[in-house]
């Protein structure tokens, strides 16, 4: 997964995991939480552009 494009505007840590938001080179903001450890699941949230080439990943 390349996320080379994408500018980190904001990470804060919660009882979870570390969220972060960045921004997609095609505007759209992505949310992810990086859970604490190796048990917790990943979550990842956010859209992209239709013309977007990491839409869909
Ligand atoms: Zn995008």
């Amino acid at each position: 997964m390349n996320t080379n494009t994408n500018t980190i505007v904001s990470r804060h840590t919660t009882s979870k995991g570390v969220v972060v938001w960045s921004r997609c080179a095609c505007g759209r903001l992505q949310m992810a939480l990086i859970p604490y450890g190796t048990d917790g699941k990943g979550l990842a949230a956010g859209g992209h552009h239709i013309q977007c080439p990491h839409r869909g990943r």
